[in-house]
Order: C-alpha cells, then structure tokens, then sequence
C-alpha cells in the first residue's frame, strides 16, 4: 500500500473559499492533485515537473506566484 504524502501550499489562496493556506496537495496514481481543507474544492494538476518545486519552498511569500505558474486555469480572486 501507498502512503499518499499530502503537503500544504503556503500562501496559496483556494480559489473556491478563498481561505489563505488550506491548500494542499497530494500525489495519486501518477496524478497530482490541490484539495482545500476548508470546503470541497478539488483539482487535477498535471503539472508534476514544477508542482515539486513548489512543496518545497513552502515558507516564503515566493511560493504564491509559483502557484499561479503552476494552476493557471482557476487562480480568480
Ligand atoms: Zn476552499
């Protein structure tokens, strides 16, 4: 069995409830997808190469705009 390791997205905002830092992520199956903890927002990502760039630079204010690299579908405030 597979652990699935879930990881927060600081300073990601969810673009459903607009809740700064319930994002995370998680990798599934080859997939990766972006869950809030604050509502039911869930979304594929196929951007695998730099969503792990991301994870791991969760502390600074930096990691919002590789977000929006990141998901550029459904990033509306
Ligand atoms: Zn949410």
């Amino acid at each position: 069995m597979k652990k699935e390791r879930k990881r927060f997205i600081a300073g990601a905002v969810c673009p459903r409830c607009g809740e700064l830092d319930k994002l995370f992520v998680y990798h599934t199956d080859g997939k990766k997808f972006r869950e809030c903890v604050n509502c039911d927002f869930l979304e594929e990502q196929r951007f695998a190469p730099i969503a792990r760039e991301l994870e791991t630079r969760v502390a600074s204010g930096e990691v919002e705009r590789i977000v929006r690299i990141v998901a550029p579908s459904r990033d509306e405030h």
